[in-house]
């Protein structure tokens, strides 16, 4: 590879059903001045954020159609568009968000057409990808949202109401799954003045949730891999057992579940069963963000909200996509991070950040996480 930073193509594509915008105007800037890349972008590309393509101009872009960006950039960044297998400049590099070892079907495409694809949801959790880490932005916003949309469907009060009519007690809150998106949502649902619970089968999750000022639910005996890069690895089948009878008695006292467990790669543990919903009462609220990787629970239904016997479970993986004009402002940082270090690392055969993210390289599979799933 040859390219300096100054001969680096920037595109910028459209999502396709997606509000959020992969880079605002002000990074785009810095793209053009500090990085001096030349920048192309797909009209429209911020209309769902009532961003004019103007302001892209203003920032040093060039407006073009998609077809001229597929033939002249090198970098083609969005969050996750469609591509038909249309012609492209010969050393095409797509980056984007794909949730690769869940959707690598949809991908062949990119690799039956030669070209290069890395997606930001792969870079490796380390101090080094921090500013890069999509995954990270996009979970604490949805564990945020998870919990104002639960509040919003609830039919109770967050807090203690002490009134001359009576008092209210709290809203109690299960939170399952105490990685970035669950410590969001205790911190939210604390500060709004609910009593929370939380469970994960990593115990390192234990302080960070007590820290938060809620409950820490533990089970023993859970397998901890240090080698999993601190994510949950699968559990054992006599684990799973108990863990489920324990979740059981605690949804039943709970208003409200949020649940966020996940396993990159596998399908989302079931930790709500139908006999838990069950005991609920008629009024309380489950958000399962696993719920584009087959659901925490069991009822859940994909980018739906269900009412089961008076229950309201709200399915969905993408919150951060209701609060667009937040998710693009993070998300803009996290692609000019992942460009600015492109450009002074591409030439680097090894580097952690690059090869992890990297998953087709001109047509072949590239991704060792493919060949260990
Ligand atoms: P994730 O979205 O893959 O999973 C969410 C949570 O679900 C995790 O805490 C996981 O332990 C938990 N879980 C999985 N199976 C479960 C089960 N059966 N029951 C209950 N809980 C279960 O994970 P994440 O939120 O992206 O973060 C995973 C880890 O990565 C955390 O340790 C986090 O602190 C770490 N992390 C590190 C960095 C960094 O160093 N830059 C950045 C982000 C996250």
């Amino acid at each position: 590879m040859s390219e300096s930073s100054s001969h680096q193509t920037v595109g910028i594509l459209k999502a396709s059903n997606d509000p959020r915008v992969c880079m605002l105007p002000k990074e785009v800037n810095r793209l053009v001045e500090q990085l001096k890349m030349k920048v192309l972008v797909e009209p429209g590309l911020a209309e769902t954020l009532q961003i004019n393509d103007s302001e892209y101009s203003e920032a040093g872009a060039t407006l073009t159609d998609r077809e001229t960006i597929l033939k002249t950039a090198n970098l083609v960044i969005s969050i996750n568009h469609e591509f038909n297998g249309e012609a492209t400049n010969h050393d095409i590099r797509f980056i984007g968000i794909f949730n690769p070892l869940y959707y690598k079907s949809k991908l062949a495409i990119y690799q039956e057409h030669k070209v290069s694809l890395y997606s930001l949801d792969f870079l490796p959790r380390t101090t080094l990808a921090q500013s890069m880490d999509v995954l990270s932005s996009m979970a604490s916003l949805s564990g945020y949202r998870a919990v104002i949309r639960a509040a919003n469907l609830y039919n109770g009060i967050f807090p203690m109401f002490t009134t001359a009519a009576g008092t209210l007690t709290p809203a109690k809150i299960l939170v399952l799954g105490a990685g970035v998106a669950g410590l969001q949502a205790i911190a939210t649902a604390r500060r709004l003045g609910a009593v929370v619970e939380a469970f994960d089968v990593r115990a390192a999750a234990g302080e960070e949730v007590r820290s938060l000022g809620a409950t820490f639910i533990e089970v023993e005996g859970a397998t901890d891999m240090e080698s999993a890069g601190g994510y949950a690895v699968e559990q054992t089948e006599d684990y799973k057992e108990r863990q489920k009878e324990l979740i059981h008695q605690h949804i039943q006292s709970a208003d409200i579940v949020i649940s966020t467990a996940n396993i990159p790669g596998r399908k989302a543990p079931l930790l709500i069963e139908t006999r838990s919903v069950d005991g609920m009462k008629a009024g309380s609220v489950i958000v399962d963000l696993a719920a584009e990787q087959g659901g925490n629970c069991e009822l859940s239904k994909n980018n739906e909200t269900i009412n089961y016997k008076g229950v309201a479970i709200i399915g969905n993986s993408n919150l951060a996509g209701e609060i667009p004009a937040a998710a693009s402002r993070l998300l803009s940082n996290n692609f000019f991070s992942f460009l600015k270090y492109f450009s002074t690392n591409f030439a680097k055969e090894d580097d952690p950040l690059l090869s992890g993210s990297r998953i087709i390289e001109k047509g072949a599979w590239a991704n060792p996480r493919f060949t260990e799933s």
